[in-house]
């Protein structure tokens, strides 16, 4: 068992950002692994992906003719299974997303593998491959190995790792596959779309966030003219996107999104529970505001306001006029 194998994932004609992010963790563990990384693509037009996936230190994609036009299950568990039972990889990375978390677990299953989900750290450690993931409710950091494992399935987190950029110069194979039994036992019914948005905090670069600190759905305008007169994005904790005083996309956090591209972070009455920390303490430059001066967000801050958010608010409003 050697090399790595990375399962890209699309939607709609579209590949999911997490398979340019797998690459990356495959990057993380690729010298210290030893083999080659191969990515399977599968789909009814699995062809059109491989551009966008033959970045640098990847060595071959391969590409599993389904004939699926939307995600199934079953034909992705039986796309892998094929790949690992051609490849003999000793990683197995897959999306921790609804199509990733749906399959990836039986697979792990029938070949017998290690297996841990929502991981968002890899490393190779003197007793082999150790994961890194969230425990109790993500408050603290769980390291896994694989005792006796000689191949290990992961699903990963989103924007975990970072992607490596450029081209680079991949193996372009068709995997054989029989899909004879495995058509079928699922049917697509269709997609729901998501609340249109025309916010994406894991793209913007300047972000101003409001948590509950705030107190009152009738004051968020106010913070979302004060974010657009600034020329930021409007972020906000969980509670106040499920409360719906702002809808989910402006949610950072762990349930929310990583504000990936983020270089100026302002969090105004947020108390910094560890699940908003996942999306926002990478931060370069954290501005936080709040009344309690022992408030965890402090922990991750570069500048800290012990101060009301509303006088706070007064103050900027005055300088920029
Ligand atoms: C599985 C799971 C997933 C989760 N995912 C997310 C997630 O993605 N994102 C997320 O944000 N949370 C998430 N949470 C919730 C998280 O645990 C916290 O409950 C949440 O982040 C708290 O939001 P908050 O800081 O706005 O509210 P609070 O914790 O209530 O904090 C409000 C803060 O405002 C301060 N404050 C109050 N009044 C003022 C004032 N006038 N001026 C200045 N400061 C003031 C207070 O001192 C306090 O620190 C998740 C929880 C779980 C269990």
């Amino acid at each position: 068992m050697s090399g790595i194998l990375i399962v890209a994932e699309h939607t709609r004609g579209v590949l999911a950002d997490s398979s340019a992010d797998l690459i990356g963790a495959a990057m993380a563990v690729k010298a210290q692994l030893g083999g080659p990384v191969r990515v399977l693509v599968a789909g009814d037009v699995p062809r059109v992906f491989a551009e966008a996936l033959n970045r640098p230190g990847v060595d071959e994609i391969l590409l599993a003719q389904t004939d699926n036009a939307h995600f199934d299950a079953a034909v992705s568990e039986a796309a892998v299974m094929a790949a690992a039972r051609a490849h003999e990889p000793a990683l197995i990375l897959i999306g921790h997303s609804a199509s990733g978390v749906s399959f990836a677990a039986a697979l792990a299953v029938q070949l017998g593998s290690g297996f841990a989900a929502d991981v968002f750290g890899i490393a190779v450690a003197a007793s082999g491959l150790r994961a890194t993931r969230g425990g109790y409710g993500n408050k603290v950091n769980v390291e896994l190995d694989f005792p006796g494992k000689s191949v290990v399935t992961l699903t990963v987190r989103g924007a975990s790792f970072k992607a490596p950029e450029g081209h680079g110069d991949a193996r372009i194979t068709t995997l054989p596959l029989s899909l004879d039994g495995i058509k079928g036992r699922y049917r697509h019914m269709g997609f729901e779309e998501a609340p249109a948005s025309d916010i994406d905090v894991s793209k913007a670069e300047f972000i101003l966030s409001i948590g509950r600190g705030v107190q009152d759905e009738k004051n968020v305008p106010r913070f979302a003219a004060l974010a657009e007169k600034l020329g930021a994005t409007l972020g906000c904790s969980r509670p106040v996107a499920d409360s719906g005083w702002l809808p989910k996309p402006h949610q950072v956090g762990l349930t929310g999104k990583v504000a990936s591209s983020c270089k100026l972070y302002i969090a105004l009455g947020i108390s910094g529970a560890v699940q908003h920390q996942h999306g926002m303490k990478h931060v370069e430059t954290i501005v936080a505001v709040n009344t309690d001066a022992n408030a965890p967000i402090y922990n991750v801050a570069t500048h800290g306001c012990a101060m009301d958010v509303f006088v706070f608010a007064d103050a900027l409003e005055r300088c920029i006029g």
